[in-house]
């Protein structure tokens, strides 16, 4: 009888202490037929400081497999309406409007892009980093646009401190293709991997994008000029539709990639499951990271499961290629299910009573004898 009342108590602290997991967000939410679209979603023409006419450059991403294409000029947004007129196809291709609303503050270059704002966002101004990405933010949301932070350490511009402080804004830029971005930091200067993994392990949700921010189209494999083709996501939607993509996208229902593809990207209230396209010769590790970006586990294999645990804070993938290609599945944050946490102190509570009451029998038993 003691045993078992032992072993009761045991199941019961053992519940309190790992109370199993939650998701803060359901990762996959529609119940729809969801199909996977290619796409980049930072890139510029001439109507900015890009080399090539819109036309040129919604035409390259076209016959590149690309499946959406957000135009996104410095301080400009391009018209799109003639673009899908002439390259728009119902579940092939679609070209959506955007803009790199392009700040200063003191010697910093703070870039934020909107995408699919309904009108032009002026540059908003502001009093520190922080005022000023936020204002741009607002402004964003307020033409109804998705806002994402471009290239933090562009100019060593914007810390992990900064970008953790901005409200109403759910993307930011872990890889972006031009070669003067500084995407892995440096000098003292945290990479962008770090930067997220600080900002996750304080608790804030963020979902990294890679992009290509391409500049140049007349010089293809040149690796010193912003080119086209070194950064996208992949994003899970309904369909390919504006709307539908860019919730996705917020909804952290994609993966971003620098060259990696995945076939299958399964992510539950129980674990992460990826599964690699492997390349002919290439080798892959899939890494699942959680809270302080500590390694929870590593694979060696294009297939990959992870089984949350509910204490690793959040969880997020990184796949590595042998050829330095990358791909990052995004965050899911986790936390222990607060109902289960009361009913188990409670149910503590009550067992410790009857340990109590038994003892003093037992105790009143001995003392008789
Ligand atoms: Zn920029
Ligand atoms: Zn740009």
């Amino acid at each position: 009888m003691t045993r078992l009342f032992t072993r009761f108590l045991c199941g019961l602290i053992a519940t309190w202490l790992w109370p199993g997991t939650a998701l803060s967000q359901p990762p996959g939410a529609s119940t729809e037929r969801m199909r996977w679209y290619k796409g980049n979603t930072h890139t510029h023409t001439l109507n900015s400081d890009g080399d090539s006419t819109p036309d040129e450059v919604v035409r390259w991403y076209r016959e590149h497999g690309y499946r959406f294409v957000v135009l996104t000029d410095h301080n400009f947004l391009t018209p799109v309406d003639g673009l899908n007129a002439l390259y728009r196809a119902d579940e092939q291709f679609v070209v959506i409007k955007g803009e790199e609303v392009t700040e200063r503050f003191d010697n910093k270059s703070l870039h934020i892009n909107g995408l699919d704002v309904s009108q032009l966002v002026p540059p908003q101004g502001g009093t520190s980093v922080v005022d000023v990405l936020q204002r741009n933010v607002d402004a964003i949301r307020r033409a109804k646009g998705i806002p994402h932070i471009n290239h933090p350490n562009f100019g060593w511009s914007i810390t992990q401190d900064e970008l953790r402080q901005v409200r109403s804004n759910r993307l930011f830029e872990v890889y972006n293709g031009h070669p003067t971005v500084n995407n892995l930091g440096g000098g003292g200067t945290p990479g962008l991997e770090d930067v997220w993994d600080g900002i996750l392990s304080a608790g804030v949700l963020l979902y990294g994008i890679a992009v290509d921010d391409a500049h140049m189209f007349k010089q293809p494999g040149n690796p010193d000029v912003p080119g086209p083709g070194r950064g996208w996501v992949v994003v899970r939607a309904p369909r390919l539709e504006t709307r539908a993509l860019l919730e996705s996208l917020e909804r952290g229902d994609f993966y971003a990639s620098t060259g990696v593809e995945l076939t299958e990207l399964d992510v539950s209230a129980e674990r992460m499951r990826i599964v690699v396209r492997p390349a002919a010769s290439s080798r892959y590790r899939v890494q699942f990271i959680g809270k302080g970006g500590k390694v929870l586990h590593e694979s060696l294999e294009a297939t990959a499961t992870y089984t949350f645990t509910g204490a690793e804070g959040y969880v997020r993938a990184r796949v590595i290629e042998s050829n330095g290609r990358m791909a990052w599945v995004q965050p899911v944050m986790l936390s222990p299910r607060p109902v289960r946490r009361e009913l188990s102190l409670s149910l503590i509570g009550i067992a410790a009573i009857g340990g109590l009451v038994q003892w003093r029998r037992r105790a009143g038993r001995r003392s008789r004898t």
